[in-house]
């Protein structure tokens, strides 16, 4: 059900991408935004949306746009790797709830990971605050 579905425009990544809500932005060009995750499983996880699609999810994606979206996840990956310099990097996506999606606009999770330090749940635990975020987006955002 969640796999196929219409695109509902009312998703709060279109909204962040109307301007109608915030978030901590890092990167944004004619393709593609990303900012700070909210309820960060990492500091410094950050997600990647394409712009001007209709895709909730991987599978949405038209082909013609999809090689730009992906060039723009690799280098929000790279200048979140070259910026906190973590041990490992886990990009993740999910299509359909049962597969773990929660909004439906298509996105990529970019995870730094450190040895030793424990990653947090997906979509759960504490909501950051712009506040909160800033700084290290700032830094991210620097890197580019
Ligand atoms: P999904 O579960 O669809 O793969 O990922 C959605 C992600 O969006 C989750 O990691 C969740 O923490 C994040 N998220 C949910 N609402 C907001 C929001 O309003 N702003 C931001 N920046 N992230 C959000």
């Amino acid at each position: 059900m969640t796999l196929h579905a219409s695109y509902d425009p009312s998703n709060i990544f279109n909204k962040i991408l109307r301007g109608e809500m915030p978030s901590v932005k890092v990167f944004e060009d004619d393709v593609a935004l990303a900012f700070m995750d909210v309820f960060p499983q990492v500091e410094g996880h950050t997600l990647v949306i394409p712009k001007d699609v209709a895709a909730r999810n991987f599978l949405d994606m038209p082909e013609n746009k999809l090689g730009d979206y992906m060039l723009r996840v690799q280098k929000v990956a790279r200048a979140v790797e070259a910026t906190l310099k973590p041990d490992g990097l886990r990009v993740m996506q999910f299509n359909g709830a049962p597969a773990g999606q929660t909004v439906y606009h298509l996105h990529f999770h970019i995870l730094p990971i450190f040895d030793g330090v424990k990653v947090g749940a997906h979509a759960s635990g504490g909501m950051k605050s712009a506040a909160d975020l800033e700084p290290i987006a700032a830094k991210i955002r620097a890197s580019f």
